[in-house]
């Protein structure tokens, strides 16, 4: 069978640290894959720059310079790991027949690259990376993970478990995944929507080899958030339920309350006074805050504003893409 060309797709934010060995390593790996004629000789390894402040840029370049196996994307300016995963796959997709996309700090194990190959020969168009356990994670991570994968189970939404943004994609798929014009783009919630035969590959990841996470809490909880709100609006049906539950019980306290003031021989209390007006208040400031989150949402998407904008810095690449989907 004719070797097909294969681009590794590493998104890249700050990561001057960890860069040059993560360069070395991929480039052993690729050479290994040409070597034993797993892959085209046309493979190569996609440095995609989002925007960073430190030397990112100039290691990729240089790279760039003495090796022919390495393409460099610069992003015009930050745009976030899933646009710039994007721009990657976009760009990789014109010059090749399936794309590995991996982080750049090493926590994925590389190896597990070959695997992903030997998959896609047998006809699977996405191959998934999955964590086998997640020691490496502090328990906080770990359990508000576990609680996110369970909502978006819940809402009907098909998740690959312990899966990040390590996996193969053909050609076919990621054209396919370009059809996807949302804004918005939740990669592992979209990716599954495909639909192509696909498998699983397993493996341990490890701790970042070098800098830090450019996923501070903050950052993670909103990813989850727009994850979830991505997807489906039963959040806001959630709410509206309770708020309906919380109406007939009113109804039926003033009933009671009546009773009692004209029956009975109590004072109606203040403290009931006060609790269903801080209740009631509360679901309401939570059901108006759930649906401007939505509001919100059709109002991004509305706009259709461009995902990324490449710089023109950018090298061995054969057009750069603009997109203005
Ligand atoms: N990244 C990016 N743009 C950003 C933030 C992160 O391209 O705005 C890249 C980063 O360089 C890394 C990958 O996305 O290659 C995953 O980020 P990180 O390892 O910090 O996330 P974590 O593994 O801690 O969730
Ligand atoms: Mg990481």
């Amino acid at each position: 069978m004719m070797e097909q060309v294969l681009t590794i797709v590493v998104p890249c934010y700050n990561e001057e640290e960890v860069l040059p060995v993560t360069i070395v390593q991929l480039q052993q790996l690729l050479n290994e894959l040409i070597n034993e004629r797993l892959v085209s000789k046309q493979s190569k390894i996609l440095f995609v720059d989002d925007g960073s402040q430190d030397r990112t840029w100039e290691l990729i370049y240089k790279e760039g310079l003495r090796n022919e196996y390495v393409r460099g994307l610069k992003l015009s300016r930050n745009v976030g790991h899933q646009n710039a995963l994007l721009a990657g796959l976009f760009t990789a997709m014109e010059l090749s027949d399936c794309v590995v996309s991996i982080d750049a700090d090493l926590q994925d194990d590389i190896k597990v690259i070959r695997e992903f190959v030997l998959k896609f020969y047998d006809g699977n168009e996405i191959v998934y990376g999955v964590r086998k356990g997640r020691d490496t994670d502090t328990l906080f991570k770990r359990s508000t993970a576990q609680g996110f994968y369970k909502i978006m189970e819940k809402m009907g939404v098909d998740l690959v478990y312990n899966h990040a943004d390590f996996r193969l994609m053909s050609k076919r798929a990621v054209q396919e995944l370009e059809r996807f014009s949302e804004v918005n783009l939740f990669l592992r919630g979209i990716v599954p929507l495909i639909g192509f035969r696909s498998d699983v590959v397993y493996y341990d990841r490890l701790e970042r080899h070098a800098g830090e996470t450019k996923y501070p809490l903050k950052k993670m909880l909103a990813f989850a958030f727009d994850g979830i709100t991505s997807f489906s609006v039963s959040p806001i049906r959630f709410v509206l339920i309770i708020g309906l539950v919380s109406f007939f019980l009113s109804l039926f306290f003033g009933v009671y309350f009546l009773t009692l003031k004209f029956f009975g021989n109590t004072e109606t209390g203040w403290t009931s006074l006060i609790t269903s007006i801080w209740l009631i208040g509360g679901l309401q400031l939570i059901a108006i805050g759930l649906i401007g989150e939505y509001v919100g949402k059709i109002y991004k998407e509305s706009k259709q504003r461009p995902k990324y904008i490449v710089d023109i810095d950018s090298f061995n690449l054969p057009k750069p893409r603009h997109h203005l989907l």
